[in-house]
């Protein structure tokens, strides 16, 4: 095969790397993606954040979605020891969409796939890129940023292996973590070493109404929860989540692990105990991931390819729509003559959201966010800004739970506790 030139290529056709190859492709970048699977695949991370829709309505790839009926999610709802705490989408400190989806991920990133392609952007899917050389001769690439020029190694089904010219890479391989790997860019997780282990199932006694399609964190012990996520073809997602410590403390297969678990979930042990697995579950340990930066000269890392925190805010999708989205509207302006400045227009942005979702994720964990969630009575005010949170509009400054989240969600544990000390004098 002869060697391919583009401006940009895209590593992985994800969320992150299709919302960023709409993008290029609708501003007339010459792009190209490869993609190591064939399509659908699975893939975990099927409960969407209402921030997403604007990715996606943004680079037209909303109506193919729609088009698909997937569950509606207009909210979310936490359990524990026999409290509620429903968070409404409609009801949130920060203007924007209201609802998302829960979606298998198969379909869902089948969709957006085929969509880009029949907008004319060249994927290759099964082709595994296996090596980056960016031809540098001034700096460190590790140093600078913008445009630059790489040849990358690719290999086919067949193990035909061909390269491709770019100018830029924009890396959304996920867990493949390509240039991650290949520049020694990882480094620790601030967060615990926490593991999931999760499968599908169909539900013969999935109850009628809101209860049988609500998406549910069933909070099991102050670390470990149960996500429910019900899709609209009658299959249900379930996975729990607590430390790796906890995850392997279960003996025997997957499927005996998970069937032990779940009688540790007082609400969903009986409708679930019966059901059959779909698939032997999957374990994910120690998935917090995090980088030493999220660019260099010549390339961009997006998505889970750059950091990812946890799934108990479900904001994974939407971190990679949104890197996907920065990183091309980047590299197209730079691609028109304009400057940019990587460290603040990307890092510095993206960042931003990040350190947000990592003090939930963080105060999740130590247990103050969750005293919010389930003291009574609820203060609406707060509800709402946690609620905008929640629904991804984590850069509305705003919204005090965004710009003081540093601060602000332990402080407002810590009136729970005086109060609770109060009344039990
Ligand atoms: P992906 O969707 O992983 O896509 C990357 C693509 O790159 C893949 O198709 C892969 O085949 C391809 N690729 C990899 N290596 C190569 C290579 N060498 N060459 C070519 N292609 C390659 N997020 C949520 O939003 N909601 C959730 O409910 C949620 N739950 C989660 C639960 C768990 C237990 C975990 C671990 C994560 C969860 N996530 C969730 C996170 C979510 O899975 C990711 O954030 C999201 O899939 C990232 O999208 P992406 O486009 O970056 O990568």
């Amino acid at each position: 095969m002869n060697d391919i030139n583009v401006d940009v290529l895209i590593i992985g056709a994800g969320p992150s790397g299709c919302v960023a190859a709409a993008y290029l492709n609708n501003n007339g970048i010459s792009c190209k993606v490869v993609e190591k699977n064939i399509f659908p695949r699975f893939v975990i991370g099927e409960s969407l954040l209402p921030r997403c829709m604007d990715h996606f309505e943004e680079t037209g790839l909303l109506d193919c979605l729609m088009a698909q009926g997937f569950e509606i999610k207009s909210g979310a709802r936490f359990l524990k020891d026999n409290i509620v705490c429903n968070f409404d989408f409609s009801k949130k400190h920060t203007p924007g969409w209201d609802y998302t989806w829960q979606v298998p991920r198969a379909d869902f990133d089948n969709t957006l796939a085929k969509e880009i392609v029949n907008k004319g952007v060249d994927v290759s899917f099964g082709h595994e890129v296996v090596d980056v050389k960016f031809n540098t001769n001034d700096e460190d690439i590790n140093l600078t940023q913008g445009v630059g020029s790489s040849t990358t190694t690719v290999k086919d089904k067949n193990g035909t292996q061909y390269k491709i010219k770019a100018k830029f890479i924009i890396d959304s391989s996920g867990y493949g973590r390509v240039l991650p790997r290949l520049l020694g860019l990882d480094k620790p997780s601030s967060l615990d070493a926490n593991s999931a282990i999760f499968t599908h199932v169909k539900e013969n006694k999935r109850p009628e109404g809101v209860e049988g399609t609500i998406i549910t964190f069933d909070v099991v012990r102050d670390n470990v929860w149960l996500w429910v996520i019900p899709f609209s073809n009658g299959v249900t997602s379930i996975g729990f989540v607590g430390p790796t410590s906890f995850i392997e403390s279960y003996k025997g297969t997957n499927s005996e692990k998970m069937k032990e678990m779940l009688k540790i979930s007082d609400y969903y042990y009986d409708r679930l105990k019966d059901e059959e697995f779909l698939f032997e579950p999957y374990t994910i340990k120690n998935y917090s991931k995090a980088v030493k930066q999220l660019y260099g000269k010549g390339y961009a890392l997006t998505g889970n390819s750059a950091e990812f925190l946890d799934p108990v805010f479900s904001s994974g999708v939407t971190f990679a729509t949104e890197s996907g989205l920065k990183s091309a509207k980047l590299i197209t302006k730079e691609l028109k003559g304009e400057q940019v400045d990587w460290e603040t227009e990307y890092t510095g942005y993206i960042m931003r959201g990040v350190d947000v979702f990592r003090t939930y994720v963080k105060e999740w964990y130590t247990g103050n966010l969750q005293k919010i969630f389930f003291h009574r009575p609820e203060n609406p005010v707060i509800k709402e800004q946690i609620c905008a949170v929640l629904a991804g509009y984590v850069w509305d400054e705003t919204n005090p739970f965004v710009k003081n989240h540093n601060r602000l969600v332990k402080t407002v544990a810590k009136v729970i506790d005086m109060e609770n000390e109060r009344l039990s004098e």
